[in-house]
């Protein structure tokens, strides 16, 4: 089987707003290319603003979410690296990292970064307190 690379959420992020400003451009372009047909050059035009207004508000929002983010010295690559939620990977090597101590050594799962788990988690304690 192959071995799932889990890339960092912060570059997962960059590259789909980065997309995102390809496909706009593609679009418009495709505005040009049709021209002759008013009705979908506008089409293409408005859809490729869309998609280049959408992609400044995810730059805008990778920024915010980097503020968040916990910056970290990777225990891998020894380089510095920023996380966002309980686990992440690291952005030069990849490596799972994870702040929480209950799933060190775990395999890494975004699944931990759910709320559905954070619930489940919380409810097993209260099972073991009682
Ligand atoms: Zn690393």
């Amino acid at each position: 089987m192959a071995q799932i690379v889990y890339s960092s959420k912060i570059n997962k992020i960059r590259s789909f707003a980065l997309i995102l400003v390809f496909v706009g451009i593609l679009l418009m372009y495709g505005g040009i290319l049709t021209k002759r047909i008013e009705w979908l050059m506008v089409t293409f035009f408005i859809l490729g603003v869309i998609m280049v207004i959408l992609s400044c508000v995810v730059y805008l929002w990778i920024g915010t979410l980097s503020l968040k983010a916990v910056p970290i010295v990777c225990p891998n690559c020894e380089k510095p690296t920023k996380m966002l939620g309980r686990v992440d990977a690291c952005m030069h090597c990849k490596q799972p990292l994870t702040l929480d101590k209950d799933l060190e050594g775990k395999e890494f799962d975004e699944k931990y970064n759910t709320r559905r788990y954070r619930k489940e988690i919380r409810a097993k304690q209260k099972e073991k307190n009682q």
